[in-house]
Formats: structure tokens, sequence, C-alpha cells
């Protein structure tokens, strides 16, 4: 697969996976931010999922300004201040209070297929 074509995906699935951008505190969206090796291709960081995520114009630099970044785990980072500050922050999952799922309801759908057959004379 092309580079481009990788760097595409793993953008558009750590900005699922994450929803905002990785730096301490911020809220700004995935969608507005840019894909983030969390270790640098320079350095030997790869582009995948579980080297990367989503950061914004303001957070993207940040490893070029002291702060070191590390993702113990896939959507999980662990950030170091210049001054030592340890944060800790991950990606929020897409809705926190998704129902059980349903059983289907074949007889209201064999009912009304019934009625439809029924209205429309191909019985
Ligand atoms: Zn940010």
């Amino acid at each position: 697969m092309p580079a481009g074509q990788v760097e595409f995906r793993v953008a558009r699935n750590t900005r699922l996976r994450d929803q905002n951008c990785i730096g301490p505190g911020c809220t700004r969206t995935a969608r507005r931010s840019d894909l983030d090796h969390t270790l640098d291709p320079g350095k030997g960081g790869d582009t995948v999922e579980e080297n990367a995520g989503p950061a914004c114009y303001r957070h993207h630099p940040d490893k070029d300004r002291g702060w070191t970044l590390s993702q113990p785990a896939p959507g999980r980072f662990v950030w170091v201040s210049p001054l030592g500050r340890v944060h800790h922050t991950r990606g929020e999952p897409i809705r926190h209070d998704l129902p059980d799922p349903q059983p289907f309801r074949h007889h209201r759908y064999k009912l009304a297929s019934e009625m439809l057959r029924s209205r429309h004379g191909t019985v």
C-alpha cells in the first residue's frame, strides 16, 4: 500500500478511536487535528495506529518543545512536561450510553409484511 494511503488510513482510524486531540486537557476535535506520530518516523516510529494519534496545531509541536510522549497501549498516551509533570490522556468512547442490542422482532415484521400483501392483493 502506498505511504499516502497508509497515512490516510491511520489518521482516519485514530480520529475515530480518540475523538479529540490527544494533548493534555485539549478538547479540539480529532477532525481538526493532524496525524501525530508518538515516536517520530525519523527516530524509527512506524505509521501504525499503535504509534499515532490526532494532535491539534497547539499540541502537535510539543515534542519539539521539550515534552516527551509515549503510548503504552493503543489510544492511551503519557505526556511528560519539560518540568517532569506526567499527564495521562486517552480517547473518549464514541458513546458512553450505548444501549444493549434488542432482539429482532420477527413477528412484527411478519405482521407488517402480511398487511402490505393483503392490502395490495398479492396474497
Ligand atoms: Zn490539542
